[in-house]
C-alpha cells in the first residue's frame, strides 16, 4: 500500500497534496522525488529555470541540478509549510522525501522547499496556518538571513543540527 494518497490541499487550496494513507513514524520515506537531471550550467542559461521556478530545482552537486518540475512526479504535489513534517533527502543522484516527526493517518505531508531569502520572495506568500509562519515561503535557515542558494549539504547540515 503507498504510504500518500492526493487530494485537494488544505494549504494550498487551488492544488493538490498528498495525506498520510496511515499513520507513519518519523524517518519513514515516503516518494521519490523524480525529474530530469541536467546541468547547473544549463540552469544558468536558460530562461525556463529563472526565479519563478525554484520550488522544483535542487542543485545536487557542483554539476548537476534535478529539475522535478514534471506531471508524473507526484513528490512535487507536497506543499510547503514552516512547521513541516517531511523533508527532503538525498544520495548522488537521487532525491526523495522522509517523514522528520511522527505523522497521523489524513495529515498533509509538507516540506520546507529552501528558497534562499534573496530570490524574490514575495512572489511566494505562505499560507500553511504554522504558529511559526513567517508569510512567505522562505527556508528555514534563510528566514532571518540572506543566503544564495538551496543546496543539499546546507540541508544536511540543517537536519543534523535538529536532530
Ligand atoms: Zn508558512
Amino acid at each position: 500500500m503507498k504510504l500518500y494518497r492526493i487530494k485537494r490541499s488544505k494549504i494550498d487550496h487551488r492544488g493538490r497534496g498528498l495525506y498520510a494513507t496511515k499513520d507513519i513514524r518519523a524517518g519513514t520515506k515516503i516518494i521519490d522525488y523524480i525529474g530530469k537531471i541536467i546541468t547547473n550550467k544549463k540552469v544558468e542559461e536558460s530562461d525556463k529555470f529563472d526565479n519563478k521556478k525554484p520550488i522544483y530545482l535542487f542543485t545536487l552537486n557542483k554539476k548537476y541540478t534535478l529539475d522535478g518540475d514534471f506531471p508524473w512526479n507526484t513528490a512535487g504535489l507536497i506543499n510547503h509549510s514552516c512547521d513541516n513534517n517531511c523533508d527532503y533527502e538525498g544520495k548522488g543522484l537521487k532525491i526523495w522525501v522522509t517523514t522528520i516527526k511522527d505523522i497521523k493517518k489524513g495529515e498533509e505531508f509538507t516540506c520546507d522547499y529552501g528558497f534562499g531569502y534573496d530570490e524574490d520572495y514575495k512572489q511566494f506568500p505562505c499560507k500553511c496556518r504554522a504558529k511559526n509562519c513567517c508569510g512567505y515561503i522562505v527556508r528555514a535557515e534563510s528566514r532571518w538571513r540572506i543566503s544564495k542558494r538551496y543546496s543539499m549539504s546546507n540541508k544536511k547540515k540543517l537536519i543534523n543540527n535538529s536532530n
